[in-house]
């Protein structure tokens, strides 16, 4: 519906009488974005249309279940749909997907969401991790020109989990331990001007050489001119890559050089990554590379959609792929 007739829909209703309003509240109330849900599904998978079983390209129609076709693949004679070997495979209440993806682009809490989708929170919690897994990989495979890099830390956090390797630490707690330590995991982030962003969780302590060149070697295009603090396995990585190299000497309070390099945009993105995590009250260690996924698309997309989202979620990414 466009929007002006959405607005004299909305201007009618008020000379409803009783009884059609409560015939329009029951009418809203059995709506459903199932079939809109199922029908993204479905588009999603014919793109690829192949057995998750095999990978084999050929199967039969073989009835419906749970608002989805079901095929039988015709090599390995296994059944399967348009989930199947997704990370939403066996998820429910798909009338109420889209709404929890909205609930995502404004980036509510499990608790929050629950609340608004009238689900248990176990749910919305376990929604957002499954959402995520395929969400987080949508992001650009090379940044070109300028690009900066830098790493930050985070405590890391078993919250969840049954088993510490240690005594549990009061939440907002500091590490035992000066400087990078072991107990602080190590988020690398890189940015060019044109605001592409990839971000990696590469484990617990300092950067290193090796880990600039397992992460960000593949994803620098051969025009990068790479920007980073003085760390010097940045050095190290660029000097051995062959990668142009400017090194911003921060400790001399050095901010700018030659007019144009600087670390400045990325600074300023772990810090609004840093504090749209606060609202989360501390997030799991193994869960670090979907908030960040979940954060990077938020920063890239002013209009996020539910529906862009779910694409995302389902393998059909924004970005085009390099396969
Ligand atoms: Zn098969």
């Amino acid at each position: 519906m466009k929007a002006p007739e959405f607005l004299k829909l909305i201007s009618d209703i008020g000379q409803l009488d009783h009884h059609q309003r409560s015939v329009l509240t029951r009418t809203l109330a059995h709506l459903s974005d199932e079939p809109l849900v199922s029908e993204l599904i479905e588009k999603a998978f014919d793109t690829k249309g192949i057995c998750p079983h095999c990978t084999h390209t050929e199967s039969y129609r073989h009835g419906s279940a749970s608002g989805l076709q079901r095929y039988r693949c015709k090599s390995c004679k296994k059944t399967f749909n348009a989930l199947t070997g997704t990370p939403l495979a066996h998820l429910r209440y798909k009338s109420k997907w889209l709404t929890y993806l909205e609930a995502i682009t404004q980036s509510l809490t499990v608790r929050q969401a629950a609340r608004d989708l009238n689900v248990h929170r176990n749910t919305t919690f376990r929604w957002r991790h499954r959402f995520l897994t395929w969400i987080k990989q949508d992001r650009p495979s090379v940044l070109h020109g300028i690009t900066e890099a830098d790493e930050t830390y985070l405590l890391e956090s078993h919250k969840g989990s049954r088993k510490l390797g240690r005594k549990p630490r009061k939440r907002g707690g500091s590490a035992g331990k000066r400087g990078i330590s072991d107990e602080q995991v190590c988020i690398l982030i890189a940015r060019d001007r044109s605001k592409q962003t990839v971000d990696f969780v590469t484990g617990n302590g300092a950067i290193t050489k090796a880990l600039l060149t397992e992460h960000l070697k593949p994803i620098l295009d051969t025009d990068a001119l790479l920007v980073s603090d003085s760390n010097p396995s940045y050095h190290a990585f660029c000097q051995a890559e062959n990668i142009t190299h400017e090194a911003v000497n921060l400790s001399q309070n050095q901010r700018v050089i030659k007019g144009a390099y600087h670390v400045q945009n990325i600074n300023a993105y772990h810090s609004r990554f840093k504090l749209w995590l606060i609202h989360f009250h501390g997030v799991a260690t193994k869960y670090l590379p979907n908030y960040l996924g979940w954060c990077r698309m938020m920063d890239e997309y002013q209009n996020l959609s539910p529906e862009m989202l779910l694409n995302s979620a389902l393998g059909e990414f924004q970005h085009l792929t390099v396969t």
